[in-house]
């Protein structure tokens, strides 16, 4: 039976919102036959100074101190990639160039986890407001995706995640001309886009994306996938996977996509 033995999107107690030691994520990544993953802690820009912001260069040098420590660790038995996942870049690209820039990191998700400063979580949605809301989260997925320096773009439709807990649906495939510029430029760019299973252990039916939006990437030209699960703790990594295998090859994707050293590697399936 095919399986994916690379699990692209995962935190550890670097991040604010994980308690599981990264050497605790890499052992159980490897007792559920994981061969390859990436650590991608969070570091969030904001689109104004925030009182007690903990992502700083302290902050990283942490993550790099811990992750080389896993590396020699589990060497030879499981591959650790230095990832990254960046909330909202194109906030505050100088600053992230530089981050970028200025640190050796294998693979670095896009992510946009907030409108302004405000958290697509604390958002009060309705049906009368989603509309909106669903314009202004494209519109700032298209600005990073326009500017920022990632690698792959992480769980685009998370406004479903937090809509669905308060009733409201969201189908983002409705907004097909915005998706469509945000797919042209990504291509264009050369980057890829995340199958996140996150969404499947929280009660919805499809991954971010969905399948009609994956269906529409691989229809425009996209090639490069990457695979995560999101998990914040051991028992989440690798969640999900068998149900991507057969999205995959059902749209006709034939290969998904590692990285090392920003550069990218294709697997078959
Ligand atoms: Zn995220
Ligand atoms: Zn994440």
């Amino acid at each position: 039976m095919k399986r994916i033995y690379q699990d692209y999107h995962m935190h550890s107690s670097i991040s604010p919102d994980s308690n599981t030691p990264m050497e605790e994520m890499c052992q159980a990544a490897i007792d559920k036959g994981f061969r390859e993953i990436a650590i991608t802690d969070h570091f969030e820009f904001y689109s104004t100074g925030i009182i007690g912001n903990r992502f700083n260069e302290a902050y990283l040098d942490e993550y790099f101190k811990i992750i080389y420590e896993c590396k020699e660790k589990f060497d030879g038995r499981l591959i650790i990639k230095k990832g990254i996942e960046l909330g909202q870049q194109h906030l505050q690209l100088e600053m992230s160039d530089r981050i970028v820039q200025s640190y050796k990191f294998d693979f670095v998700l896009g992510s946009v986890h907030k409108i302004k400063n405000v958290d697509l979580s604390q958002i009060m949605y309705n049906n009368s407001i989603i509309d909106i809301y669903c314009k202004r989260y494209l519109e700032q997925v298209y600005e990073l995706v326009d500017k920022g320096d990632f690698d792959s773009l992480a769980h685009l439709d998370l406004i479903k995640r937090y809509a669905s807990k308060r009733n409201v649906e969201v189908n983002l495939i409705n907004y097909r001309i915005e998706l469509a510029q945000i797919f042209d430029r990504l291509i264009e760019r050369n980057k890829g886009l995340e199958i996140n299973t996150s969404s499947l252990r929280q009660g919805l039916d499809e991954p971010f994306p969905s399948i009609p939006i994956l269906k529409m990437y691989k229809s425009m030209g996209g090639e490069i996938i990457t695979i995560g699960s999101d998990s914040h703790n051991p028992f989440d990594i690798g969640r999900d996977f068998d149900k991507v295998i057969n999205i995959l090859e059902e749209i006709g994707f034939r290969n998904i996509y590692t990285f090392d050293n920003r550069k990218n590697q294709r697997i078959e399936l």
